[in-house]
């Protein structure tokens, strides 16, 4: 059987990368995977509105990506802590982070599905415990 290979969206944040990469290969069995690697991850695809250009940006990297990978499956991955959504700039709600960013997650999948007619959309939510990471599918 031919290996399985996934295009992977998620943050650039150092505390998470080693644990990113041993979940995709060993969690999830993809030796092999496109990356869009930014802070803030999955969250770049939402800001049509409010960041058009940075969105834009993502979009055409994404398009770009999932052209070069062929995937069979898109992984999007948000994490605890992520500083990028703790930035003033966002106005977030420093208590309702998680939901925000299980939101956007939601809502990118959504969007993957339409504009590129993807099948499958795994989304998973990361968190470091004692130097572990646990990783959550949603
Ligand atoms: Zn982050």
């Amino acid at each position: 059987m031919a290996e399985s290979v996934a295009l992977v969206v998620h943050c650039s944040d150092p505390r998470y990368q080693p644990h990113f990469q041993e979940f995709l290969a060993k969690g999830r069995g993809l030796g092999h995977y496109g990356l869009v690697a930014v802070p803030g991850g999955a969250q770049l695809l939402t800001m049509t509105d409010y960041l058009p250009k940075y969105s834009w940006a993502g979009w055409r990297w994404t398009k770009f990506m999932m052209k070069l990978s062929q995937p069979d499956r898109v992984v999007l991955i948000a994490h605890e802590d992520c500083r990028w959504y703790l930035d003033p700039r966002f106005g977030y709600d420093a208590t309702r982070i998680e939901a925000r960013q299980i939101d956007d997650l939601e809502q990118v999948r959504r969007t993957m599905m339409e504009r590129f007619a993807a099948r499958r959309v795994d989304l998973y939510y990361a968190r470091l415990e004692s130097g572990r990471a646990a990783f959550q599918a949603l």
